[in-house]
This record gives C-alpha cells, structure tokens and sequence, in this order.
C-alpha cells in the first residue's frame, strides 16, 4: 500500500506542470488584432504570422483599468461606443502586469490607496534570478518603468529613470531617451536628461560610476554603458557585463518619431544610427542568460500606440513588422540557448490603441482590416485618437502555458477565451513567492 502511494506521488511529480526558469515577457503597447492583423497581411498576405500559429497558447487579454473596472464582452460586441469609456493607460495596464493588480490610470506600482506594491522583478531577484526590461521608446516610459519603479506619476520621468538605475536591482535597461540625440538620432546642442534620471545620474551612467549592491554582497554592481549599434549587436553570452545599461542615440522611439510622414511602409528612411528592437532584446538575453538560477525579461514594442494615436497606418505596420522580427529572434534564441521545457514566452499587448477597424460605409464597432495582398496597405480605418478597452491577442508558449491558460475563465462572444493582464501578473508574482 505504501509503495502504491510512493508511485503515486511520483507521478504526480513528474506529471504536475514544471515552473519555468526564464520568463520572456513581450507587449506590443497599444496593439490590437487589427494592428497585428495590418502587419502580418502587409507581410504574407495572411491573418497571422507562423510564430504566432506555432504558440501554445492562442487566447486574448482584457485590460481595463479601476478607473472603468469592467469590461463585458455582450456589451463590447453590442455597442460600438462601448470600448471607448475610460479605457486603460500604459501605467495600469503594466502595473497589472508587473505587480498583479488593478490601480488608477497614471500610476506606477502602486496600487488604489497609493501604496508601493512589489513587483514580479523584485520577487524573482531575491530568488536569485536576473532580471530586465527592453523597450523601443524611453526606458523611463511607463511600460518599463512599471517592472523598475514605483511611483505616483508616470509623467515623473527623472525620478523614475534614477529609481530604475540608481535603486532598482535590475540587470539590464535598455531603451531610448539619450540626453544628446533628438528624435531623428540628430546630436542636440542642448542635452535633454529628463528621460534617463537627469543630468547627474546620466553622468554617472557614462563614466561606470552608476550602481548600487544589486545582491547584497557588500559591493556596488556598476552599470556597464553601450549606447552605439554596434556596442548592441557586440554582447555576447561571453562577453556579456553583469549589468547593462544601453541607451540608444535617440530621444524617444527607435524609428516612429523620425521626420517625414509614411504613405507607405519604408518610404521614409529609417534612422540608421539606432539598433533594431531585435538587437537589444538578443543583447538583454545574452546578458541575462548567463544566470544559472534563470531570468524575466520584458521586451516591449513601445510605439505601435505613438504611431496608433496619430492614425499613422504605414508606421503602425512598420513597429509591427520590428517588434515580429524581435519575436522570430527571440524564439530562435530560446531554441539554441535554452528550450521550451526550461522557457515561458508571453505576447500580448496593454491595450488597443486607435480603434482600428477594417473600411466600413458607415462606422458600426470593430471589424477586421481588409487584406489587399502582400506589400499592399490593408483596408484600415481609424475610429479614435486614444486607446480603447477592447480585448487583445495573447499567446504563450513553453513551459507554464498550460497553468497560464487556466486563468482564462472567461469567455467573449467575438474572440472567446480570455484572461486578464493582472492575473498574468499574480501567475508572475507566484512563480517567485
Ligand atoms: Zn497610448
């Protein structure tokens, strides 16, 4: 009899669902189906890319925010203006991801009453991991702020960009926001600090002074500083530092805020000073690879929303078709470096921005965007200049997949199982408790 049990308890072992050791944890800000739809048609001519059809999990996210702390798919399907009440910011919705609840709009790992909650980076640093966030508009932005800082505002860019540098434990920050470049990656005869933590820690971050004990050995783990294209694609898991800080030679976006308008995708030339999302997220993983207790990582496609709220269609596409390649590069990475039975992928998005629709005569809710064939603009129609509650695409793959697809309880009549981006947080959150 006893032995019975022994046999059963080890199957139960072997059986129940492995924890993941790395957790990649990617959001397209502002990206809906449609968006993601645009893209992928202007690329193949088809709905969906082939990484996302290989993924194990395909369901969508709800995203609200507690400022409008519902969201009903009855009512979303029924009224087109539903989804435009009180939507999310970038804030709440990264707070929900990062800490594992709802807050107001505008804060930063703080919940409802205005108390600092922890975030999933600081459970998985005081179990040894590493951990970092990637993103293609300003490290201090409130996507990655919200897995680095905790604050009040998501406008308080200097004291946030100081937090995550001079405070935080992360291993690598990476994003835009340098002092010395504009948005075309231009120099400035006046430096702007205000997005990387203000002139005095953005001199300690060039000279290597910058830094705190990240692992309470008694020592200040210093920040090692790339910022050139080169100095990107160059880290290696060799040559990796302990902790990297890269800040690419521009103001705000890699590529979205860049001079010119774009009737078509690539017509306006790109910024060519500037590394590709794909370049920093392989130099994240490299660096953050090296720790044999494993890692989170955060890459966010952070200007899909800027190029969203200005209706921009081309540019839409072409932070689409970057934030793809940084996907493809990613599971490529995973394959060679690791394997989906030690690796959770997450892809999904904050919110929808833009109210993205296919054409329609007569405006009358959410419909898909009209193919037109490879290297043709899909039929694309603009509906708001703000975001929107609706849901959005969300997929897994690897290990914890299946424990992850288990909070989707809940079902909408377009898109029909989803879960909601605070319970993602809280599957984080107990990874690491
Ligand atoms: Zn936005």
């Amino acid at each position: 009899m006893q032995k019975f049990i022994l046999i059963i308890l080890i199957l139960a072992g072997v059986l129940s669902a492995k924890n993941p050791k790395n957790v990649i944890l990617m959001i397209s800000d502002g990206c809906g189906y449609n968006q993601k739809y645009a893209a992928h048609y202007y690329l193949h001519g088809k709905k969906w890319s082939p990484v996302y059809e290989q993924m194990d999990l395909k369901i969508s996210l709800s995203n609200y925010a507690q400022d409008n702390p519902h969201y009903d798919g009855n009512k979303a399907k029924a009224d087109a203006s539903y989804v435009n009440f009180k939507p999310t910011d970038s804030a709440a919705s990264a707070t929900a991801y990062a800490c594992g609840i709802k807050t107001w709009n505008g804060f930063l790992g703080y919940n409802t009453d205005s108390v600092a909650v922890k975030n999933v980076m600081e459970y998985a640093q005081v179990k040894g991991l590493a951990t970092g966030v990637v993103t293609s508009v300003p490290f201090s932005h409130a996507t990655p702020a919200a897995f680095g800082a905790h604050n009040i505002s998501r406008d308080g860019y200097q004291e946030i960009g100081f937090e995550m540098v001079e405070s935080s434990k992360l291993d690598v920050i990476i994003g835009c926001g340098h002092p010395y470049y504009n948005a075309q990656g231009e120099a400035l005869n006046t430096p702007d600090f205000t997005k990387a933590g203000g002139e005095a820690t953005w001199q300690k971050i060039v000279s290597g002074t910058a830094g705190n004990d990240k692992n309470n050995d008694g020592q200040v783990d210093y920040w090692t500083f790339i910022e050139s294209p080169a100095q990107f694609a160059a880290i290696n898991l060799n040559n990796a530092p302990d902790r990297l800080i890269g800040i690419a030679r521009v103001s705000s976006t890699l590529q979205e805020q860049r001079a010119g308008i774009s009737q078509k995708v690539g017509d306006v030339p790109k910024n060519d000073n500037v590394p590709q999302l794909n370049t920093m997220s392989m130099a994240a993983l490299n660096t953050l690879g090296k720790n044999k207790n494993g890692f989170v990582l955060m890459i966010e496609g952070g200007a899909i929303d800027w190029a969203s709220h200005a209706n921009e269609s081309a540019r839409v596409i072409e932070e689409e078709i970057e934030f793809l390649d940084a996907v493809n590069s990613v599971v490529n990475w995973v394959e060679k470096n690791s394997s989906w039975d030690e690796t959770l992928l997450i892809i999904s998005a904050d919110h929808e921005t833009g109210y993205l629709t296919g054409v329609q005569d007569t405006f009358s809710g959410w419909t898909e965007v009209q193919s037109n064939g490879a290297g043709q603009m899909p039929g694309m129609q603009w509906n708001s200049k703000s975001h929107t509650n609706t849901l959005v695409p969300f997929f897994a793959k690897g290990t914890g997949s299946t424990e992850l697809g288990k909070y989707a309880d809940e079902k909408d009549p377009r898109w029909g199982a989803y879960l909601d981006n605070a319970e993602v947080g809280q599957y984080l959150i107990n990874l690491y408790r």
